[in-house]
């Protein structure tokens, strides 16, 4: 793809119904904060970011089923994915993502050209390669960056995924609705 940002064309956006998002390095910056309790059990934490959390909200408002994908088991991953509401929240130590992606898009009745997934990494690339809008942070790595379609300016944990949900909603056209929605609901104190 070219290094310049490109709106995600409508015809593929609108075919969108599942978005499905790595974690380290797409929804966090990457690092980690490793470190143990007293007794010494282990302990690791994220930073996640909060745009992006309203980003994931719109989408899931507009009808998309988002979910996460890790080759990382934490804690934190499982709180974040509760705080949000996701759908599916999948953590494979072996980073099987391949193979949880196919069985996710049988068990919902979908095909690839369905699918959305914003990656950053190596083991996204069997992902990338085969969803109909294959995303990447700003800072994915050059071999991620080579098989998107679409990357956003923002880094991973910086705002990245809050790009892409402007980005997906723009192309459908459901952007401002969605926005009014929103400030609605805050307003009638929902
Ligand atoms: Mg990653």
């Amino acid at each position: 793809m070219s290094d310049s940002v490109q709106p995600i064309p409508a015809e593929v956006a609108r075919r969108i119904r599942i978005v499905i998002l790595d974690v380290d390095g797409v929804m966090t910056d990457g690092g980690v904060y490793l470190g143990a309790t007293e007794s010494g059990e282990p302990v690791e934490l994220k930073r996640f970011d909060i745009q992006d959390g309203l980003g994931i909200r719109l989408l899931k408002e507009a009808g998309i089923i988002v979910s996460i994908v890790t080759g990382r088991e934490s804690h934190a991953v499982r709180l974040r994915g509760a705080e949000l509401d996701l759908d599916e929240v999948h953590q494979d130590k072996k980073a099987a993502k391949l193979r949880i992606v196919t069985e996710m898009l049988e068990r919902n009745g979908m095909d690839w050209t369905e699918a959305a997934f914003v990656g950053d990494d190596l083991p996204d690339l069997p992902i990338l390669r085969r969803v109909g809008l294959p995303a990447v942070v700003g800072n994915a790595t050059p071999d991620a960056r080579a098989c998107a379609s679409w990357r956003a300016t923002k880094e991973g944990g910086r705002g990245a995924v809050r790009e892409f949900a402007e980005a997906l909603l723009t192309a459908r056209g459901e952007w401002a609705e969605r926005v009014e929605a929103y400030v609605s609901d805050r307003e009638a104190g929902l």
